[in-house]
């Protein structure tokens, strides 16, 4: 394979000012999920410019470049959507105005992660304009709704536009480290049912708070022997709200719910963490309901497209194709060796492998410990870094892995 890495590094270098230009009009564009419809116009009219041969808007509203028309397809994600500003006051700049001086850039999003969007499309140029193809088509996702409820996205695109990459880059913030993986989750609903009456005679009801008593002290001892891995930790869980139904204060309560946060490690599944739940002796004993929450909230383009809030645990070992190619890539810009290791938070990733075991590995520009946080920023060097990364991965990956068989 003969990739001049040098000059791809070069290269990336050279457009630094133009991925800096188009992170800071993302970042000026507001796009809270399900309200990134001029984010996603703004991104379309990037790609065009820098020469992607196809960019679709699907019906949800998820933009996708394409470059290329080879056998094998390799995708790589940018949620462009961002969580909110919280207390403007904690900001010492605006946020959606953004700064930028030699070394960084400011901004809501800077780091969660429109800069890895920058970094995609520009990767997107350089292979168009070195020449760095092969027997693949490389398409670039930026998705919607990833801090609603994440992974939604990619549940619509490989279930209903029929996409199915052979591996998904994710671009979300890894201080330009490779990340190979990240515990699950799920929001799971715990309900007792009681009879009410009249506050002044309990003995004629059944009280419902009282019955999740037992249920509150039996969870949390559970938290305590849940399942270990060496990689991705402990899986947890804890009550995170609670919830009555009562006719009045001065009645027996008739319904009680609570909300539990489960985070789930490798080998537990969603309907291990439910049964375990519905196998404490309280939660038969009270009769309870174990359910998972549902998302249904519609995409700016309307599109509704209910799932259970159930984001599973993934992990890619380090030897695998992907992973192996990122390191390599690594290596081979940067003289270095990377460093491989797992996000804290969660990622598209929970539905493209954890749901339907298309495997995905992590490289990005920007720092989890800025993501969502005021004064939210990130480093122009792990732009241009990225963006050199995203270039050559996918042409190792067709040469090294799968090239032979073509
Ligand atoms: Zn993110």
């Amino acid at each position: 394979m003969d990739i001049d890495f040098n000059s791809v590094l070069a290269r990336a270098e050279k457009y630094k000012q133009d991925i800096s230009k188009f992170l800071r009009d993302m970042i000026a564009i507001p796009s809270e999920s399900c309200q990134e419809e001029k984010v996603v116009l703004r991104i379309k009219e990037e790609m065009q410019k820098v020469g992607f041969d196809r960019v679709e808007i699907d019906p949800m509203g998820n933009v996708m470049g394409y470059i290329g028309r080879g056998k094998h397809l390799v995708a790589m994600d940018a949620h462009i959507d961002t969580v909110g500003i919280g207390d403007k006051d904690l900001w010492d700049f605006d946020p959606y105005q953004g700064f930028e001086d030699e070394e960084f850039i400011g901004g809501r999003g800077a780091s969660d992660q429109k800069g890895g969007m920058a970094s995609a499309v520009y990767a997107g140029k350089i292979i168009k304009e070195m020449g760095l193809d092969g027997d693949y088509t490389l398409l670039v996702t930026g998705t919607v709704q990833e801090e609603d409820c994440d992974g939604l996205c990619w549940q619509y695109i490989i279930n209903e536009d029929k996409i199915k990459p052979e591996f998904v880059l994710i671009t979300e913030p890894t201080a330009c480290r490779i990340y190979r993986g990240q515990r699950g989750r799920m929001e799971i609903k715990v309900t007792t049912h009681g009879m009410s009456c009249h506050g002044s005679a309990p003995e004629r009801g059944d009280n419902a708070i009282y019955k999740m008593a037992p249920i509150l002290m039996e969870l949390r001892a559970l938290n305590e022997n849940l399942k270990d891995d060496s990689f991705l930790g402990k899986g947890t869980l804890t009550v995170s709200e609670i919830f009555f139904s009562s006719p009045s204060r001065c009645a027996v309560a008739d319904g009680c719910t609570i909300s539990v946060d489960r985070r789930l490690t490798r080998g537990e599944t969603w309907d291990f963490a439910l049964q375990q739940i519905r196998n404490l002796p309280s939660v038969k004993q009270a009769g309870a309901e174990v359910s998972m929450y549902d998302y249904s909230r519609p995409s700016y383009t309307g599109l509704s497209y209910p799932t259970e809030s159930f984001f599973p645990t993934w992990v890619v070992e380090e030897d695998h194709p992907t992973c192996r190619t990122l390191v390599e890539a690594y290596r081979s810009l940067f003289q270095d060796e990377p460093l491989v290791d797992k996000w804290t938070f969660s990622t598209n990733a929970v539905s493209i492998m954890g749901r339907y075991q298309i495997p995905c590995i992590g490289f990005g520009p920007g720092h989890e410990e800025f993501s969502h946080a005021p004064n939210e920023k990130t480093l122009k060097s792990e732009l241009v870094k990225a963006a050199a990364m995203y270039a050559v991965v996918p042409s190792i990956y067709v040469a090294k892995y799968v090239g032979r068989e073509s």
